[in-house]
């Protein structure tokens, strides 16, 4: 398979790994869901990546064939220079940016307009078609509070995808959800259902590590990690972001060696 970059030129070899990258923008976040694996809330230390460094990163990515970046958090919408982020990065390759839709309600809308375009797709956080689905973990009045905010995207014409985490609240339900998905006219291929991961603030899910995720590189203000699951320290890869191309090349060193014909469980966590 030979991988291209948006100018359409080939690459000498694919990338060996995933080829979405994972920028954390900042960990603090106006919630503080019980399952939260970036284990934010609204006083969590912010650890911003300052957006010279995010334009580096853009850079080399697409230097490197990476094929899509996905923004998280935290809250990304916290940041001021958020919209900068990604007017830069969606100018030069597909990118997401994770959001639980609540912040839309003042001049932040109106911000992230103006910077819409065809490579900007904005992901919502959403557990449910009712409250009792999500607000057990994500907080009192957070369900409304997010549909509210997905209608408001929505309406301004927006790409969104739909992402679920499933849990005791909701595993009953998830067929009423996707039809309520439906409903807001999501398709199914833009919804994500995932389970509990075992990190962060979560005590229950799935256990997960380098032996059984198929890496996708993550980037914080402390360095290169496995996958955006967790920045747990071990996953991290190097403590120096740049240039790229090193870590790419100590992710493929790494997954050679802990590879074993025991190692069949490795899956991409959706
Ligand atoms: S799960 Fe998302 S919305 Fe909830 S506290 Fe973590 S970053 Fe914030």
């Amino acid at each position: 398979m030979t991988y291209t970059n948006p100018a359409k030129q080939p690459y000498i070899r694919p990338l060996p790994i995933s080829t979405k990258l994972w920028i954390y923008t900042n960990y603090d976040c106006n919630l503080r869901c019980s399952y939260c694996v970036a284990e934010s809330h609204p006083k969590a230390p912010r650890r911003e990546l300052p957006l010279a460094t995010i334009k580096k990163i853009v850079d080399e990515a697409v230097e490197l064939g990476f094929e899509g970046i996905y923004f998280t958090g935290g809250e990304p919408f916290i940041l001021n220079d958020i919209y900068e982020m990604l007017a830069y990065s969606s100018a030069r390759v597909p990118t997401t940016v994770l959001t639980n839709a609540m912040l839309f309600g003042n001049g932040r809308l109106q911000k992230l307009v103006e910077i819409k375009n065809e490579r900007l797709f904005i992901q919502v956080s959403l557990d449910g078609s009712r409250p009792e689905h999500q607000d057990p973990y994500r907080g009192k009045g957070s369900w409304q509070r997010t549909v509210d905010g997905l209608g408001r995207l929505l309406e301004s014409g927006f790409q969104i995808r739909l992402s679920t985490t499933e849990t005791p609240a909701n595993t009953a339900y998830l067929a009423e959800i996707c039809e309520f998905r439906r409903s807001l006219g999501i398709s199914d291929c833009d919804h994500i259902i995932r389970p509990l991961a075992k990190r962060g603030y979560s005590q229950a899910g799935m256990d997960v590590g380098k032996h059984n995720l198929v890496p996708e590189m993550t980037i914080n203000a402390e360095g290169v990690y496995w996958h955006p699951l967790s920045t747990d320290p071990d996953l991290l890869v190097r403590a120096e972001i740049f240039p790229l191309a090193e870590a790419v090349s100590q992710i493929q060193a790494e997954l050679e060696r802990i590879a074993s014909p025991q190692n069949t469980g490795r899956e991409e966590f959706h």
